[in-house]
Parts: structure tokens; sequence; C-alpha cells
């Protein structure tokens, strides 16, 4: 068996510090000294995956190719690292114990008091080294949620101890991240509140190999020595981390403060050579000096929560990358577009973007912003609910079923020309039930969705319950709303498009899934390009 390394990252003083891109860039600046690595995340909370989470709780919902319902930091690791990532990449308490609870009714603790001290801690411990024994990686970084401390991180946090025992000091390392608050009032850095994180992450046995300080302001050689000192870690391994413009400015400046050589020399590890960023410092360049701007609306109903689209908006910057602009995105609520406010609202943008989601709200909002966009030539994306939007904005305004709507929204509507799939109508448990993961979509020639991907079978992932449905194909077909994508086993269809619109494309699948830093995502690049030449042209 290879002998695969492992890093943990906890957090302490306060959640959002930004764990999973610290774990990402780590990742990247690994990778791009040759180790094969991958990234995963531990979340304590009891839901068995993030699927039936409102994203206003947790952010977006992440999607694997293997169907996996996942946190969205698992989006951070593949668009860092440009690996895919499946199940095995996150796992939650709920998960743990349901597997536990089934083994105990199976019969395989027979006779013992199952505890969480040793059974559940047993089960973390294996799955953080499942995709270890693979022997596909050299590195596995697992990103522990929460915040030590915490009731619920305490069987992680136990399960990381023991793991650090049993593989020993030069297989496993603790990276504890943690914030260095500025007092305003003071004009000081307080390194306290980290004194404490890490006191207490010491209480559960663990002595942290390197502090990651998330801090506004850069901290001096004697703040490094004192937080050195008194968090019993060597000098080197203080490592600052200062807000950036980017996330993808990350990496290079942990490349700047060492963290990767910390890293490498704990877990003696090579570390001669400079990592090659070469490409990825060339995305950075590109993004940093755009020539032109864009601005596109982003209609959705969870836009007060920037991270409900967060791959949506990553996805926006690769493309405008690779087009050379800066997209700025404004985000309009749906429930807010009506007669009277839609011109205000869209008219002066350079295309528009329909998000996906779920349920009744806000959904006339959406459809109003597809008529518009349709009307009016201007570029229109719509992902997923937003693609099933403008199925029936077409079937309401052009073939005149003014009753056309979705199941999902109206189930006794007269024209359901989105219906529940086939597959659906049997369901009643909600976890896990879509249609998901990645599935095949064969491309019709000479269209924007064939000239984007410049392939003809493509696979693309999916999140969704209903379905355009095909009683109303020929109708709209003809009616000119063309099917240019379709499931080649089952028949369902993917892909619409307006031929005599400059760029007018829904997809029933998540392309944002798959869009990363070395690969921006085909379709989102033909749409800023479209989006920019409208822009030149207004
Ligand atoms: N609510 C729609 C469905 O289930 C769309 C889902 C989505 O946008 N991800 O089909």
């Amino acid at each position: 068996m290879a002998n695969t390394k492992y890093v943990f990252v906890t957090g302490g003083v306060s959640s959002s510090l930004g764990k999973g891109i610290i774990a990402a860039s780590l990742a990247k600046l690994l990778q791009a000294r040759g180790y094969r690595v991958t990234i995963q995340k531990f979340d304590p909370y009891i839901n068995v995956d993030p699927g039936t989470l409102n994203p206003y709780e947790h952010g977006e919902c992440y999607v694997t190719d293997d169907g996996a319902e996942t946190d969205l930091d698992l989006g951070h690791y593949e668009r860092f690292l440009n690996v895919p990532t499946s199940q095995a990449n996150n796992v939650t308490t709920g998960r743990i114990y349901q597997s536990v609870i089934e083994k105990e009714r199976r019969g395989e603790f027979l006779g013992k008091t199952v505890q969480v001290v040793p059974h559940i801690t047993n089960e973390i411990k294996e799955r953080i080294q499942i995709l270890g024994k693979t022997g596909d990686y050299d590195i596995i970084i697992t990103e522990i949620g929460g915040t030590v401390g915490d009731i619920e991180s305490l069987p992680y946090i136990e399960s990381v101890r023991q793991l650090k025992w049993e593989l020993g000091d030069t297989n496993a390392l603790v990276i504890h991240l943690t914030l260095v608050p500025y007092l305003s009032a003071a004009g000081e850095l307080k390194t306290k509140p980290t004194q404490h994180s890490v006191k207490t992450l010491m209480e559960s046995g663990i002595k942290a190999d390197v502090l990651v300080c998330r801090t506004e302001h850069e901290l001096s050689q004697e703040l490094r020595r004192k937080l050195a000192l008194f968090c019993n870690v060597k000098p080197e391994a203080v490592i600052q981390s200062i807000d950036a413009n980017s996330i993808y400015a990350v990496p290079n400046l942990m490349l700047e403060e060492g963290l990767d050589k910390v890293v490498l020399k704990q877990l003696v590890l090579r570390d001669d050579d400079a990592p090659n960023l070469e490409k990825w410092n060339g995305f950075l360049n590109r993004l940093e000096n755009a020539t032109s701007k864009v601005t596109i609306g982003l209609i959705g109903k969870y836009v007060e929560l920037q991270d409900s689209y967060k791959s949506i908006l990553e996805a926006f910057i690769h493309a405008g990358v690779e087009n050379d602009v800066k997209v700025t995105i404004e985000s309009i609520h749906s429930e807010y577009i009506d007669d009277a406010t839609i011109k205000e609202k869209i008219a002066h943008l350079d295309g528009i973007l329909v998000a996906p989601g779920f349920g009744e709200r806000g959904i006339e909002g959406k459809i109003k912003a597809v008529q518009f966009a349709r009307e009016n030539n201007l570029p229109f994306f719509g992902i997923c609910l937003g693609m099933q939007m403008a199925v029936i904005e077409y079937t309401r305004n052009v073939l005149g079923l003014k009753d056309a709507c979705s199941v999902e929204v109206d189930e006794n509507t007269k024209v359901p020309v989105i219906n529940l799939m086939e597959e659906q109508k049997d369901i009643t448990e909600l976890g896990g039930t879509m249609r998901l993961g990645a599935w095949d979509c064969q491309l019709v020639e000479n269209t924007i969705a064939s000239n984007a991907y410049n392939n003809s079978l493509i696979s693309e992932r999916h999140r969704h319950r209903y379905e355009y449905n095909n009683a109303y194909k020929d109708q709209l077909e003809k009616a000119g709303l063309k099917t240019t994508g379709i499931n080649p086993k089952t028949g369902l269809v993917e892909i619409i498009e307006i031929s005599t619109h400059p760029w007018f494309v829904g997809v029933q699948y998540h392309p944002e899934y798959k869009s990363t830093v070395a690969n921006p995502h085909p379709l989102f690049v033909s749409f800023i390009k479209a989006v920019k030449k409208y822009s030149q042209q207004k």
C-alpha cells in the first residue's frame, strides 16, 4: 500500500473563515509540485447530506458526477484542482450514524454496547481513510466542518487525535485556521482568541502543527513570534492569511507564506522544486487585466445569500477570463419582477441567467424575465428551473397556451409542459431521490450547444425531478423552440434553443458544477462571448 499522508484542517474562533479555500489552496500548491492530492470534507450536522437543506441554511448544494449532493466546498476543490470529487469526499454525522445504526441492526456489533467511542469514531476514521487506501493519492486533506469546541465536532476531533497517534507525526498533520481580529479602538491585532482556540484543541489532545491566521492586517514578526510561543508551534508554522481580492489569489499568498513547505517538511516529503503554477498564474493575470466589462442579471430567489449560487458565480469568473471581460453580476430577486418593474430591472443588462430553484415562489417573475430576453434579443441562459421557465414562457406566449405551467407549481395544470418524470411518480421520500449526477446528452449539429462544446456527446450533472414534456415537443419545435440536446437512452430533453435569437439557451442540467479554472465551461464561455458582443453593439 502506498504511504498516503494525511493533513487535517480544523477551524477555531469563528465560522466562515474559509477553511475550504485554505484546504483547496494548499492542495493546489501540492498538486503543482507533482503530488496526487484530494480533499474531503466531514460535516458535523445530522442531515445525511445537504440535499434537503434550503440554500439559505448552507449555501448551494453541489453535485458530483456520481450523484452525491454535497457541501459547496467540494465545488472549490474541483475548481482549484480540476479533479472530480465523489460521494466519498463528503461525509456528514448523519451518514456516519446511519451506517453505524444499520450495522447494529444487522448484528455486526453483537453483544456490545454501541457507543460514540469507539463505534462512531471508528466509522469516522474508516471513512477518512477510504480514499487514502485506494492508492490513488499521495496526500489526503480532510477539512473538519464547524468550529473546535462545538459539541457536534467532538467525535471528529477525537478521531483526528486517534489517527494522528496511529499514523505518527510524519504521516499526519493538523492545520488550525483561526482569526486574528483587529480592534480599531485599540489599533491592534489581538492574539488571545487564537490562543484560546488552540488551547481548546489541546484539551481534546490535539496539538496544532500549523496555524493559519485570517487577518485584515499584516502580522508583524513580533506578533508571529508571540503566536508561535503561546500556541506551541514552530515560528515558520505561523501562516498569515490576509484578505484577498479573489479566492484564486490565495494559493500564491500561501506560497509566499511557505504553507506548502511547512507541510511537506513535517510529512518528510520532497520540497525542493518550485511548484509549477504557470497556467494558474496565466489565469490570474487575465483575471486582473480584463479589457472590457459586462453586466449580467442573475435572476433567482435566494439572491440575498451569495453562496446560494456559488458555482454559477465562479463559472462566470472562469468564462469572463476566457473572453477577456470582467463579468459583474447583478442579483435580481424574481419575486419583485412584474410588468411594472421589468424594464427598470432588466433593460440595462447585457444578458440574463435564470437560476435553478425549487417550488412556486418567484416563478412568474422568472417567466417575465425570459419573455423580456426573448422579445428583446437579450442573451438568455436558463439553468434547470430556468430552462423549465423558458419552455413555459414559449408555450404560453408563442404557442398561445396560456395555462401552460409546471406540475411542480400547479399539480392540476391543463397544459403540463413541464411534467414529473415517470420514475419520480412513485417516490415518496425527498432525500437523495432526484435525478442526480452525470448523464449523457446527444447534441444536434450546428447549434449553439454543439458549436460551444465542439463535441456531439457530452456528459453533465443533474439535480431535478421535473422534465420537459415530450408531448409538446413537435408543437414547440415547429414554433421555433428547438431541442438541441437529448438523453440518448431516455429521450429526455436536455437543451432547448431559439435559433433566430442571438443567444437563447436553456439546459436541464447544471453546467456550472463542471466549470474549473483549468477548464472553463464551454456553454458559459459561449454565453459570455454573446453577452460581450451584445454589450458592444448596444
Ligand atoms: N425544481 C425543478 C425540478 O425539480 C428544477 C430543479 C433545479 O433547478 N435544480 O425539476
